[in-house]
């Protein structure tokens, strides 16, 4: 039987990621991704955080636009603070380079190829997977394995200690257009990224909205934290397209490429790591409630994922799971959590969102200490933080 070192499923930012960083560290890499071209088929509004291309040495050619301001607007007012700057990508782009840039090193990118399941086995996990450009099933050995395949992870079927209760009702329903104006928008338009919390006026839930600029388009789209039918989604995205179109292309013809996606919004599986396998990006649950943003955190979690492999591939370390889940709990599961409970209390009450927006956009240092990494806080700066959060919640609650 074929075998390799790590074996990754999924070639999104983390897969592709973990396969870059091992094949590195002469780890030899296999990856099963499904789709024929890397990165072709996700949709994604493609915000980076500020810092994104330098931390994961990614070209400056990828990068669409800086916004460096975010706005973040509610059914009664729009907040606006600096930030970063951020960038904008696709990710055709962005899968499609670190895709690139993996197999430079040495990583064997398989697209076309259907992770079926997994059994260990004595020497090794062997790993089940459809060829499906030659239609066959093929098997193949490896002494660790990094499952990234994203928010279609169920994975109790996989290994039941990775089960999580919670997936199914975390799971949020996406619908977006890629908007292709004839001529530039509004000016303002690229430079901010746009996003929306309010209640439907047509279906009373909390939906989660966004306008991301692009070099030639506009990412508009939204979430709702439900299973919904297709017209009601399209609906909510017709209603929200036509006021940023009345904002900032009001007149200018376009035309629309429609785009639909689970994105998994609930708190981070409790199991991650178990004899020799590793669970990392979406499929770990890391997606920040608030936001939506996974592209980083699914990132870390490939580095942190090859660095345990290459452990492995020195003899350091006979298996690479509890290293990793003990690293990737420690970058996130303590901010991830306390976002998503965040989440939970604004929705309660949709005007906190104004309590927390304006005291964002009035205090520019907590906005910032927010979108920083936690563990390069100073103790100061976390003090600060504590107090602002202190104050946010007091204000809340009397809402
Ligand atoms: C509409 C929308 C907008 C978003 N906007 C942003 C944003 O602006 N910024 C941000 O940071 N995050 C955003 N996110 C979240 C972000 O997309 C995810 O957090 C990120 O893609 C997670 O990366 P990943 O590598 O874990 O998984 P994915 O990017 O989902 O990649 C998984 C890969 O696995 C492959 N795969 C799946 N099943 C199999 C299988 N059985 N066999 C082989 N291969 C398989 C898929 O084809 C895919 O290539 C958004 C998500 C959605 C849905």
């Amino acid at each position: 039987m074929e075998s390799t070192e790590l074996l990754v499923v999924g070639c999104g930012p983390a897969g592709g990621t973990a396969a870059r960083e091992a094949a590195r560290r002469g780890v030899a890499t296999v990856v099963l991704e499904r789709d024929p071209v890397v990165g072709a088929k996700r949709v994604c509004a493609a915000g980076l955080r500020p810092g994104f291309c330098e931390d994961f040495d990614l070209p400056r050619s990828i990068v669409h636009l800086d916004p460096a301001t975010i706005s973040l607007s509610t059914a009664k007012a729009t907040y606006a603070f600096a930030m970063g700057p951020a960038h904008t990508t696709t990710r055709e782009e962005l899968d499609g380079t670190i895709g690139a840039l993996a197999q430079a090193e040495g990583a064997d990118i398989r697209t076309s190829t259907l992770f079926r399941g997994l059994r260990r086995e004595r020497d090794g996990i062997v790993v089940e997977y459809a060829d499906t450009r030659a239609g066959e099933r093929k098997t193949i050995r490896a002494r660790s394995v990094f499952l990234a395949q994203g928010s279609t992870a169920r994975l109790d079927d996989v290994d039941a200690r990775f089960g999580h209760p919670g997936w199914s009702a975390g799971l949020i329903t996406c619908f977006q257009y890629r908007v292709y104006p004839e001529r530039a928008a509004a000016p303002e338009t690229y430079a901010t990224l746009e996003m929306h919390y309010y209640v439907s006026r047509i279906s009373g839930r909390n939906v989660i909205a966004w306008m991301f600029p692009k070099r030639d388009h506009l990412s508009i789209g939204l979430g709702i934290q439900a299973k919904i039918a297709g017209s009601e989604l399209r609906a909510e995205l017709d209603a929200f397209l036509a006021t940023v179109e009345r904002r900032l292309f009001a007149g200018i013809p376009y035309t629309v490429r429609e785009e639909g996606n689970l994105l998994y919004g609930g708190l981070p599986r409790e199991r991650i790591g178990a004899d020799g396998v590793m669970v990392g990006g979406t499929a770990a649950g890391l997606v920040d409630a608030t936001t939506g943003e996974g592209i980083h955190e699914a990132a870390v979690t490939g580095r942190l994922a090859a660095e345990a492999a290459g452990e492995v591939h020195v003899g350091r370390i006979a298996d690479a799971a509890p290293r990793y889940e003990r690293a990737v709990k420690n970058a996130f599961y303590g901010r991830l959590r306390r976002r998503q409970r965040l989440m939970t209390f604004l929705e309660r009450k949709p005007a906190r969102f104004d309590v927390l927006f304006r005291q964002l956009e009035t205090t520019p240092r907590f906005a910032q200490l927010l979108q920083g990494d936690r563990s390069k806080l100073s103790r100061w700066d976390r003090m600060y933080a504590y107090a602002q959060a202190m104050k946010f919640s007091l204000t809340a609650l009397r809402v």
